[in-house]
């Protein structure tokens, strides 16, 4: 099944390329501070679930069949989220963190219990463990939310450049300076707006790549997407030559222009388990649906200005590069 191919896919690209990763809007020091412990910047985006056919009509269930869920429990392949950790497991015993973003892309803020501070080993940053977050944490190679923490009873904001999600499900964010909380303070919890509507459109966008690609005839295998800006692609396994690439970029990007037109709604399938220790959480974008645990649009509408900017072929990887316009 295409799915399980993706899944696979996944993993393969695990230990890929390492990322330059863009300064933060809130807090260029802080995210150059993070620089070193960067993951790989992405896992595949947008796996496709029949390729080289249009999407179903949006008002059509998901078309996740229940083949690909049997076969991602016979994996036992724990996708809770599509978020690859950045920290090594937590051996504190705690809830993990409620992902309110997960259900609502234009979530800006929340209020939230700490669960848990800890100073990080350079003694210049601490990392603050939240019971639930509207924080999106970096990973599936979209860039880490940012934004403030803020004490209900203090208004005294804390800048938070960068966030991180370890494998037990907990979600740090990562603060310059001692934000003067203890587990059981209350906090409000402030993303920056701007910066979360453009990485979801960002994201969604490599959705969208992958839909057209299909639709334009292309049966390459998705294995990774990067979602920061400016450099974001989404790679797939096997090789184009200059002809067919010169004659698919057009068509691709009319598919595209062809699917934002059509303004398709995105649906996302509530978590569902897929074996004992996790969950997969899938999203349909442009009416075409793979696991995914980043943010995304509404519907097509808000991916207007879209471009391709390349299609390349390197040993046997072929990118396709693409740009947004804000
Ligand atoms: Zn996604």
């Amino acid at each position: 099944m295409r799915a399980l191919a993706i899944l696979d896919g996944l993993i393969a690209s695990a230990s890929g390329e390492q990322a330059t990763i863009p300064a933060c809007p809130q807090s260029s020091a802080k995210t150059e501070l993070s620089r070193d412990t960067e993951p790989a910047p992405t896992k595949p985006r947008a796996p496709r679930v029949e390729p080289g056919k249009k999407p179903k009509p949006a008002t059509e269930a998901s078309p996740v069949d229940q083949a690909s869920k049997a076969k991602l429990v016979k994996e036992k392949t724990v996708l809770a989220d599509a978020s690859q950790p950045t920290e090594t497991s937590s051996s504190l015993d705690l809830t993990p963190t409620m992902l309110l973003y997960q259900s609502d892309t234009y979530l800006f803020s929340c209020t939230a219990t700490v669960l848990a501070v800890r100073p990080q080993e350079n003694g210049s940053s601490w990392s603050i463990a939240l019971d639930e977050t509207c924080f999106h944490p970096q990973g599936g190679g979209q860039p880490s939310d940012c934004g403030t923490i803020t004490r209900i009873d203090i208004d005294s904001p804390i800048a938070v450049s960068m966030v991180k999600k370890d494998p037990s499900g907990i979600v740090w964010h990562e603060c310059a300076e001692d934000p003067k909380v203890t587990a059981g303070t209350k906090v409000r919890c402030t993303v920056d707006e701007a910066f979360r509507r453009k990485n979801a459109r960002l994201h969604s966008a490599g959705h969208l790549i992958d839909v057209a690609m299909a639709r334009a005839g292309c049966s390459l295998r998705p294995t990774k997407g990067y979602h920061f800006s400016p450099g974001s692609y989404v790679e797939y396994e096997g090789k184009l030559d200059a002809s067919d690439r010169d004659t698919l970029l057009p068509k691709v990007q009319a598919e595209i222009e062809e699917l934002i037109a059509a303004a398709i709604p995105t649906e996302v399938v509530p978590q569902q388990p897929v074996s004992e220790a996790g969950v997969v959480r899938v999203v349909s974008v442009g009416g075409q649906a793979c696991p995914c645990g980043g943010t995304h649009v509404k519907d097509t509408k808000e991916l207007v200005g879209v471009k391709v900017e390349g299609i390349k072929t390197k040993g046997k990887v072929t990118r396709v590069s693409y740009s947004m316009i804000d």
